[in-house]
């Protein structure tokens, strides 16, 4: 894939060069950082805050594909993945440590195409680089990106916070990022029969944006706090909806009714579900990597929130004896299961 163009080995800078080179161009904007780059560590003040931390690492062949990524978007994605752990405290992200490990196959120029997402993110969300490291790897790209945030101790928001009768909400669309990525997988085996066949992706930008380039839903919790609403509990839709809800009543100790006709889904992802014989309903429960934000709120803040179309109200808790349940278009009930959820269509109805 890097073939047939002048390309610069790696060797040729060395470590430390690629280190300068790569982060030659830094502007630090956050107060909290004292040192950035340079020294052995990074030194950062957050001044009498709760300093919150998360790391997520990527790996080739399991999290991402280089044949239908662009190493732009998978910059940005893995910033984008740590800073979603961050919102989903209701906290702000401030600094991002980024460590790579990559085998020799990789120009510079690659290297250079995926710090330029990085970046791009890093000034979009208003965080600062502070530091990393850089090794060889036998085989395939390693990407681990470490987030740092702070918050005042009143405003974190956990997973255990939810209590009975509090209403159930979810930013965005869910289950595009899943049927992007089946799309994405289809058009590789297709080029992979006949390489003169151009990608068919005509029409599908949204949901192939969904999984290549996700945008963490820092605009929500700036949402909420501007209506003087806090979640009682929140966490990001990395796994799927089913999941997600699962660990905030489990954590919660409660129990839930979430309704299938109020699960945001787009109609590009509905329509590409039913292409692929997939149930979209499924999709948004356990496709995940959408990167939206679940969150609880007490009843009482319902007229706050009635009119917002950044979210959508999709349940309520229950006390923990009512199980966690999907209460179907058909008004079936069914228990939530985390993964392979598949009954749905099948025996159920
Ligand atoms: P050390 O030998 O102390 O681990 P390094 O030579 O690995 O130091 O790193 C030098 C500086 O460059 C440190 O500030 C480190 O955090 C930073 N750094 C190293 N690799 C990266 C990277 N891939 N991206 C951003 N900063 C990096
Ligand atoms: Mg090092």
């Amino acid at each position: 894939m890097f073939e047939n163009q002048d390309k610069t080995h790696l060797e040729e800078l060395g470590e430390f060069g690629l280190i300068s080179h790569l982060t030659k161009n830094i502007t630090l904007t956050q107060k909290s950082t004292v040192k950035g780059i340079g020294d052995d560590a990074a030194v950062l003040d957050h001044a009498g805050k709760k300093v919150l931390v998360s790391t997520d690492m990527l790996l080739e062949g399991i999290h991402f594909d280089l044949a239908y990524t662009p190493l732009k978007h998978l910059g940005y994605k893995a910033i984008q993945v740590n800073l979603s752990d961050i919102y989903a405290m209701n906290a702000t992200a401030t600094q991002v440590t980024v460590s790579i490990g990559m085998s020799s196959k990789f120009p510079l120029e690659a290297i250079e195409e995926l710090y330029e997402g990085i970046y791009l993110a890093c000034g979009n969300y208003n965080v600062d680089l502070i530091g990393g490291d850089t090794t060889a790897s036998k085989q395939g790209l390693v990407i681990s990106v470490t987030v740092l945030g702070y918050a005042d101790e009143s405003e974190i928001v956990y997973r255990n916070g939810a209590e009975e009768g509090d209403l159930i909400c979810v930013s965005g669309d869910l289950g595009g990022a899943y049927t992007g990525l089946q799309l994405l997988e289809r058009e590789k085996l297709v080029y992979l029969e006949n390489p003169n066949i151009q990608p068919d992706l005509e029409g599908k930008d949204y949901i192939v944006e969904r999984q290549l380039k996700p945008e963490a839903r820092k605009d929500i919790v700036d949402l909420l706090k501007d209506m003087d609403v806090k979640p009682t509990s929140m966490i990001d839709v990395s796994d799927g909806l089913a999941s997600e809800i699962l660990h905030i009543c489990k954590q919660s100790n409660k129990g839930c009714n979430l309704y299938e006709e109020k699960i945001p889904i787009d109609p590009m992802t509905y329509e590409t579900a039913r292409e692929f014989g997939l149930d979209p309903t499924v999709c948004a429960l356990s496709g995940g990597e959408d990167y939206e934000l679940l969150f609880t709120v007490k009843q009482a803040d319902y007229d706050k929130i009635k009119f917002k179309m950044d979210f959508t109200i999709i349940g309520y808790i229950t006390e923990p004896n009512a199980g966690c349940n999907l209460i179907t278009k058909s008004n079936n009930v069914h228990p939530l299961k985390a993964q392979g959820w598949n009954a749905f269509g099948a025996s159920a109805q």
